[in-house]
């Protein structure tokens, strides 16, 4: 079954381009198969393997780096129905976290092409950036955004060189170079994706896709989501983390309250171990009163410290104060394991959780 009609060339490449600028949806109702259609028309076979591939591809690196061959040769039409179906996917996985990272990974590889196109066909960099609603203008040296615009996209960025004592400031607005528009929007999108990831479907279309992709939301659910390590650091070992550190992840994942001492103590010794910032996120997206931006400008507090050594987790007695110590077993735990002492926890010259880890063989941690 062919696509019923097309939009001109220039909107299909744009959409197949930005598949989550504002009407893209609109699209899919008018010119494209029904949702029936592209959840199991073999004509739509290869759409939906491209979803697949992009949903994995996220899931594996979430900083969207690593090149996707397949998503640059795919027609514009088989690249914006995959993006589409990715959505889909994600909208029946079991945990957000896989959402989160293809917000990211598809957010970068947009702003890629944006940092390309920024100085050759400014009009492609300024129609995204408009129908983002973050409406920039060329200048000789790169884009102007509007001040409040300006703090929306840097608020969630850690580079320094986007703190507004850096920029260019004049009449109500900022002048930037195009790699860092391109970042700019790069977070733009990603906001976006986030916030409109997973999508709410009906409880047939649900049912149809969780039975016809059991295998590979089986899959997703097993490599999402595992700890990622920063870069340059030794491997992240979760099995080795400490009985009070084990028990934080879960009552987040849960969905339970975790207090302040809590949730300082789990991200500090996420970072001391070599989790990336947004694994350490990711741990927090549970939490009933999580809030994404909050977290991120907390955790970074945390992380950033002494020039990036971040805080010091603190010590096993000050847990125990705090009732976060679980040395006597978990009784709530469902895993056997986690409901008896744990050894290790009483030798008397263990201090911190992070020791903990590096006795069982763990890396890339200071003391
Ligand atoms: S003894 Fe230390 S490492 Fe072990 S559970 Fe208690 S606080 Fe955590």
């Amino acid at each position: 079954m062919a696509i019923r009609s097309a939009p001109a060339v220039t909107d299909r490449d744009l959409w197949a381009q930005y598949p989550f600028l504002p009407g893209a949806e609109a699209l899919l109702a008018e010119y494209s198969p029904s949702l029936a259609e592209l959840l199991t028309a073999p004509v739509y076979a290869p759409a939906r393997e491209l979803g697949r591939i992009r949903v994995r591809a996220a899931a594996n690196d979430p900083t969207g780096t690593a090149a996707l061959g397949e998503l640059d040769r795919a027609d514009p039409d088989v690249r914006f129905l995959s993006f589409m179906y990715a959505r889909l996917l994600l909208s029946v996985a079991s945990t957000s976290a896989p959402a989160r990272r293809w917000s990211v990974a598809e957010a970068r590889r947009a702003a890629d092409r944006l940092e390309a196109v920024s100085e050759r066909q400014p009009a492609e960099f300024t129609g995204v950036a408009r129908r983002l609603g973050f409406p920039a203008e060329q200048t000789a040296g790169g884009y102007r955004f509007s001040l409040p615009d300006y703090l929306r996209l840097s608020a969630g960025l850690r580079e320094p060189e986007f703190r507004l004592v850096h920029q260019r400031l004049a009449h109500g607005e900022v002048e930037v170079s195009p790699a860092r528009a391109a970042r700019l929007l790069q977070e733009g999108i990603r906001l976006r994706l986030s916030s409109s990831t997973p999508a709410e479907l009906g409880a047939d279309v649900r049912n149809r896709l969780e039975a016809s992709e059991v295998d590979f939301l089986r899959d997703l659910a097993q490599r999402v989501p595992m700890p990622t390590q920063r870069r340059g650091v030794m491997v992240l070992r979760a099995e080795f983390f400490p009985p009070c550190i084990r028990k934080m992840r879960r009552m987040l994942e849960r969905g339970e309250n975790l207090s302040h001492s809590g949730r300082f103590a789990l991200a500090a010794f996420l970072h001391r171990v070599g989790a990336d910032f947004d694994t350490i996120v990711d741990a927090y997206r549970g939490a009933p009163d999580f809030d994404e931006g909050i977290s991120r400008y907390q955790i970074e507090h945390i992380t950033q410290r002494d020039g990036g050594r971040g805080y010091e987790p603190p010590t096993c007695e000050t847990l125990r104060s705090q009732g976060l110590c679980f040395r006597d077993g978990d009784p709530t735990a469902e895993n056997p394991a986690d409901r008896e002492p744990d050894p290790r926890c009483f030798d008397p010259n263990l201090v911190r959780p992070t020791q903990y880890y590096r006795l069982k063989g763990g890396a890339a941690v200071e003391r």
